[in-house]
């Protein structure tokens, strides 16, 4: 565990994504601009984002600091310096240095340390475009950095982390002031941790505590208290809106749940635990699983909590795994097949999701089901690791389980498959390509894959039907859940939940239809 001082409170979970912004690159020298040029092109780039205001707004504090950045990068005898050091032949890179030098010195402390990290941004954003840039998956993720500046937390372009790590910075420092604007937990002065923390790494960052956890398990995350069985209700419907129908939200990562409780979601309709797998170099180990699931299900606490199992293979490849040489990926060992070819693998998520159950209401789903016997086989593996925790003396909990309708096969033998399943959802998204034929990923089919088709939506009334005989619960999962006009074609045949994403989430329970389930 490492220490150092909580800056924003609460807590994170997520991997790690190392950021090294410490030494500027060389000038890019093959860029035929003139220094005058390079320089006012990074001054303007600068200077828009400083501008870029965006989850700032509503926060004072953290507008003050933005309008500081700007009021020093628009400070005439800054200005007049830099234009002094280029006209006596400096590069761009020494004319900054040249006119910063003098404001960092006269500047102790914290003064100075801000001025310094917005000449640092601004020597960044000289170098190539790809310097100083934000990798594109943060979303959820824990930044591991030497310094945080401002001018980096401007970059974020609405990609919200887990948390933040730094080396360097205080409780007063500016990119403190945006991060608890942000809400975004945040730990400072992690000694020598930006190097030592690997890429993809689970950490738990505590806000705090000032706390950093490496690869933490749920018996270390003080934080997760088991939930008492009793306390557990299973179909709680919420009446908000006028209709009975629960608005859950499709997430992949603790952070978008919190954003699921922020917009006033019931629980969470979609888990998609594939991110996990994701951009690593090896499957995620139960513990490392156990420790977001456990997150995920004691944050939702009894709000049903909807966990899929890995949905690989087809449009999702995941590098960590076999690989697979297939002519027809989307027609191949997708989701549950290839879960079930791999049992060990299989079999790692599902004692980590069972002890997860522990500490919430977790429901598990299974994608890219087309026969009954795909079901009955996962019973009988969850049957193997119950045994197993049982004799290993681990907490854990016995979990429903539930069905994805996304396969024309799925839908079409709803009534067989409801009698082996728990709860359906059905996944719009895939069942529309697999019902007409069309790859998700193919523009050129695009006017195909159209949930209102009649095919699609006998599909999915079929499967409404089935599993109202046999008196399971049908969720919606899957672009059409947020479209209203698509669902109040279903509303007589009884949908009980949709899940859509978090910011989705008001508007549904504003124009949801009643429904008679
Ligand atoms: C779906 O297919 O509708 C679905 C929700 O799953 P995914 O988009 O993750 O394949
Ligand atoms: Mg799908």
């Amino acid at each position: 565990m490492w220490q150092g001082i909580g800056v924003s409170a609460g807590r994170g979970v997520g991997r790690a994504v190392p950021i090294m912004t410490e030494t500027p690159l060389p000038p890019d020298w093959s860029q035929p601009l003139s220094e005058q040029e390079r320089l006012d092109g990074a001054v303007e780039r600068l200077r828009a984002l400083l501008s870029t205001v965006g989850p700032y707004r509503e926060a004072p504090e953290a507008m003050a600091v933005l309008r500081a950045q700007l009021a020093v990068l628009n400070d005439p005898s800054l200005r007049a310096a830099i234009a002094g050091a280029l006209a006596d032949g400096a590069t761009a890179e020494g004319a900054i240095e040249a006119a910063f030098a003098p404001f960092c010195a006269a500047l102790s402390g914290n003064g100075g340390t801000e001025v310094a990290a917005l000449r640092d941004s601004l020597l960044q954003l000289l170098q190539a475009p790809s310097a100083h840039s934000i990798p594109d998956h943060i979303n959820g993720a824990v930044l591991v950095l030497k310094t945080v500046t401002p001018v980096l937390l401007c970059r974020l372009q609405g990609q919200r982390p887990a948390a933040v790590v730094s080396e360097n910075g205080s409780y007063a420092c500016h990119s403190a002031i945006l991060l608890r604007a942000l809400g975004v937990p945040a730990v400072f002065g992690v000694e020598d941790i930006a190097g030592a923390v690997q890429e993809g790494e689970l950490l738990l960052v505590d806000g705090d505590s000032g706390t950093v956890t490496v690869q933490p398990n749920a018996q270390d995350s003080a934080f997760l208290q088991p939930l008492p069985c009793s306390g557990v209700d299973t179909e709680k419907i919420s009446s908000a809106g006028g209709s009975n129908v629960r608005v859950n939200g499709t997430v992949g990562s603790v952070t978008e749940a919190q954003s699921v409780l922020q917009n006033g979601g019931d629980g969470i309709g979609l888990f998609r635990t594939e991110l996990l797998f994701m951009a690593q170099e090896r499957p995620p180990t139960e513990a490392a699983q156990l420790a977001v699931y456990a997150a995920l299900a004691a944050l939702m606490q009894d709000r049903e909590t909807v966990i899929r199992t890995l949905d690989c293979g087809g449009d999702k490849p995941i590098g960590c795994l076999p690989p697979e040489k297939e002519d027809n990926p989307l027609l191949g060992r997708r989701g549950i097949r290839y879960c079930l070819d791999y049992p060990a693998l299989f079999k790692t998520q599902l004692r980590a999701l069972l002890r997860a159950a522990v500490y919430g209401n977790v429901k598990l789903l299974l994608p890219m089901v087309t026969t009954p016997e795909e079901v009955q086989a996962v019973r009988g593996l969850l049957k193997t690791c119950a045994a197993e925790l049982e004799q290993e003396e681990q907490p854990y909990r016995t979990v429903p389980l539930g069905v994805m309708i996304e396969t024309p096969s799925a839908a079409l033998t709803a009534d067989l498959l409801a009698r082996e399943a728990d709860f359906f959802s059905v996944g719009t998204n895939d069942l529309t390509g697999y019902v007409m034929a069309a790859d998700r990923g193919n523009r050129a089919v695009s006017g195909w894959l159209d949930p209102f088709r009649p095919a699609v939506l006998r599909a999915v009334e079929m499967t409404l039907d089935s599993a109202k005989k046999t008196g399971i619960p049908v969720g919606v999962c899957g672009e059409a859940a947020a479209d209203e006009a698509w669902l109040s074609l279903l509303a007589e045949k009884g949908v009980a939940s949709v899940s859509v994403p978090p910011h989705a989430i008001a508007k549904m329970r504003r124009t949801l239809p009643p429904t008679r389930i």
